[in-house]
């Protein structure tokens, strides 16, 4: 099935076209078309599947339809996300699909001054992308008029409740007008993702995409064992070995962030820590520059990496492994997206055994050991 049979106009099609979206992936063939039917939905999709469009396109299709009829710009969609840097991911995706329409639309996040977001809200807009947060605040601050929501998307939705945003989303639900469409994305059906959905929603389509893809077939993964004391060699030793082009590392603390960024810089390696004590607009200054590739490695906190999109990323690597298991998917995510192949490594020291057998468990999976001389 093609863009054009799901039923988007040219406008968006033109776009698409641009962006090098020859056809649909597995979820947006799946959930385009019922969300376009006004259908409540929940889907279980990792970053890398293209879950942005199945969501952005048909609310640029619907919502293009009725701007036709008012010629009103209100805010009749909103985009709940984790964190800001996927906040400003989503919008960028929106305005690329969006380019050939009228459609108006905003992010909306903390860390930065709101005095541009208000003004914008002001303006008049139909499509919002924010963090509850700052969404919340902006609400309570009567900046922002929710009596035209017509569509809301919960983006990432088990990271939200992992975050702690349980009782902001409850907030949210309660501003919102109850007649509405809601949309729930997630990367797992967990126990908590399913009872938030059953307080949004009665009957929602329920769409996954297979375990394969979830994880990345077309992902290859390696272990390598080291004591603690040498993985910041070991890291050196594989980028100038494997003459990798880039890398996204993942650290445990921001701490060890900002320790491994220093010993990269001192081996000429150009690095940067992004973590929540680094400013937003440090933040997404280091993303831009790293997907510019004017940086090689960039080295992220769980918290600070979660979501974000990086084309043609290769490799992602564990320098620590993740305390939760779970965040291994979340990291191995990276790469490997849209069907492109990638590697993730992680650098496991001998007392990890127990952390690295649960993450095995979850993926189903033996993940292969391959000692490294020297190390
Ligand atoms: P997402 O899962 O939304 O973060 O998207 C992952 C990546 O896949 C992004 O870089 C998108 O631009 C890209 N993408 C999404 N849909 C398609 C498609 N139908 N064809 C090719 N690339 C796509």
């Amino acid at each position: 099935m093609s863009f054009k049979k799901i039923g988007l106009k040219e406008p968006i099609l033109r776009a698409l076209q641009q962006e090098g979206y020859k056809e649909p992936t597995p979820i947006q063939k799946k959930a385009i078309s019922s969300i376009m039917k006004n259908k409540d939905v929940m889907a279980a999709a990792q970053t890398g599947t293209g879950k942005t469009a199945c969501f952005a396109l048909p609310i640029l299709e619907i919502l293009s339809n009725q701007l036709d009829k008012t010629n009103i710009h209100e805010l009749n969609a909103l985009i709940v996300t984790p964190t800001r840097e996927l906040a400003v991911q989503v919008h960028d995706s929106i305005k690329s699909y969006g380019k050939y329409l009228s459609l108006k639309s905003v992010a909306i996040y903390g860390g930065v001054s709101d005095v541009n977001q208000k003004q914008a809200i002001n303006k008049g807009i139909d499509i919002m992308v924010a963090t509850p947060g700052r969404l919340l605040d902006l609400y309570h601050q009567k900046a922002i008029n929710f009596s035209n929501v017509k569509i809301l998307v919960l983006d990432e939705a088990d990271q939200m409740l992992d975050m702690g945003f349980l009782n902001d989303i409850k907030k949210i639900d309660k501003y919102l007008p109850k007649d509405r469409q809601n949309l729930m994305f997630t990367a797992t059906f967990s126990d908590p993702f399913r009872s938030l959905v059953k307080q949004f929603s009665k009957n929602p389509i329920e769409i996954s995409v297979s375990r394969d893809n979830e994880t990345g077939k077309n992902i290859e993964h390696f272990c390598h064992p080291v004591d603690a004391s040498n993985k910041a060699k070991l890291l050196i030793h594989l980028i100038q070995q494997e003459k990798w082009n880039q890398a996204l590392v993942f650290t445990r603390t921001k701490h060890g962030a900002n320790r491994l960024t220093k010993k990269l810089i001192n081996a000429r390696i150009t690095a940067v820590a992004i973590h929540s004590d680094k400013t937003q607009n440090y933040r997404t200054n280091a993303l831009n520059k790293f997907k510019k590739n004017h940086i090689q490695i960039l080295v992220a906190t769980d918290v600070a990496a979660r979501g974000i999109d990086i084309k043609n990323m290769n490799q992602v690597v564990n320098f620590d492994l993740p305390s939760v298991a779970k965040d291994y998917i979340h990291r191995i995510g990276r790469t490997g997206r849209a069907g492109k192949s990638g590697k993730a490594i992680s650098f496991v020291c001998n007392d990890q055994q127990k952390l690295l057998r649960e993450i095995q468990q979850l993926l189903n999976q033996k993940l292969p050991m391959y000692p490294i001389e020297g190390f």
